[in-house]
């Protein structure tokens, strides 16, 4: 089977940049999730292989607690908590890799430092309309994951052979997490060629599961349990619906981060539904509601996002961000369902 995602002339390039690089950073995007943190520590795992000494990994804040398992994760840094070292590294760097975003902006308070710095930059990711000032462009929005793309790189580049298990259990972690455990966006037969691959490199992959998906607390699955049953509202005529998280209910039930990764999913299990919003007040600032957007059956909430969130992503998961009341937001969602009626009908 051919994974091969790169022309001849563009794997040269991919190569040249390596090999030209001697400081590199791998940076990620606010609150990272699987796919973010398994192949950033995956593009670092392959560059230590070939023999690069400082390769560091940047990420603008804290990633979920069913993430610390993570090979690696204990040596990523946090601008939020290590500024300095991060500015640093920033600095010093040849080579600033993109790893799972699109756009600068999704770095958020690291965005400065990587618009301002001087190194060559390598963007490789699969989110829409990506930016294109970089030396080089891996996009590819048709592919599960970023992690997806690092092995095909690493497998054209002739890295296969000497992969750890380690970084084998950081792509298995991406892929399946940015796939809801090979629930969506994983149709093409690439992605089984590839698990098959990360299994020969003796991947635990029941345990990866179990780590990710079976982490609640007590408090998280009550929380959970709690906005389905009091917060959810479903607008049955137009197949969609919505919930908002104060701040309040979070700090009742204990919230951390990672609690209510994937809920915004759950509602798309309600038979013929399109489009499911969550929104949830930030716990660090103030007038800023986080949404997330789902859809199903034929509705794309891409430019949903864009049109009424500030945000983005891909056709089926997008997300964005509202600076207003966690009530305004509410009313704002409501008013994004009506606006798309004719094709949530
Ligand atoms: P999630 O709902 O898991 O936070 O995000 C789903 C997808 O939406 C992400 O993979 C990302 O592509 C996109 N996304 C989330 N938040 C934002 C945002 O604030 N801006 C943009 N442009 N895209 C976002
Ligand atoms: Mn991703």
């Amino acid at each position: 089977m051919n994974i091969n995602i790169l022309d001849n002339e563009r794997l040269g390039q991919l190569r040249t940049l390596i090999d030209e690089a001697h400081h590199i950073v791998i940076c990620a995007h606010k609150s990272p999730d699987g796919d973010a943190m398994g192949s950033s520590l995956a593009w670092k795992s392959y560059l230590k292989q070939i023999g690069k000494d400082d390769v560091s990994v940047c990420v603008p804040d804290a990633f979920p607690d069913f993430l610390q398992w993570l090979p690696g994760s204990n040596e990523v840094l946090r601008y939020d908590k290590r500024a300095d070292d991060v500015r640093k590294a920033f600095e010093n760097a040849d080579l600033v890799c993109c790893l799972d975003f699109n756009q600068s902006m999704r770095v958020e308070d690291m965005q400065p430092l990587l618009d301002e710095s001087k190194a060559k930059r390598l963007l490789i990711d699969h989110h829409l309309e990506p930016d294109t000032n970089n030396r080089l462009t891996i996009s590819h929005p048709e592919l599960s994951s970023t992690s997806e793309i690092v092995f095909s790189l690493i497998w054209q580049l002739g890295g296969y052979e000497g992969m750890t298990r380690d970084c084998a259990r950081c792509i298995y972690c991406g892929m399946m997490t940015d796939t809801g455990g090979f629930a969506y966006n994983s149709t093409r037969p690439e992605i089984y060629f590839i698990i098959t691959q990360l299994l020969e490199k003796k991947v635990d992959k029941d345990k990866i599961y179990n780590r990710v998906y079976h982490n609640y607390s007590s408090h998280a699955m009550k929380l959970r349990g709690h906005l389905i049953l009091n917060k959810l509202e479903v607008v049955e005529q137009l197949h969609a619906s919505y919930f908002v998280v104060t701040k309040e209910e979070m700090k009742r039930f204990k919230f951390i981060k990672g609690d209510l990764e994937g809920l915004v999913n759950i509602p798309l299990q309600i038979k013929g539904l399109k489009l499911s919003i969550s929104l949830r007040e930030d716990t660090d600032k103030p007038n800023t509601v986080l949404v997330s957007l789902r859809s199903a059956n034929g509705f794309h909430c891409q430019p949903m996002a864009t049109r009424f969130f500030n945000g983005g992503g891909h056709a089926d998961a997008a997300g964005g961000k509202l600076h207003c009341s966690i009530d305004e937001a509410g009313q704002i969602a409501l008013k994004a369902i009506l606006a798309y009626k004719d094709e949530l009908r």
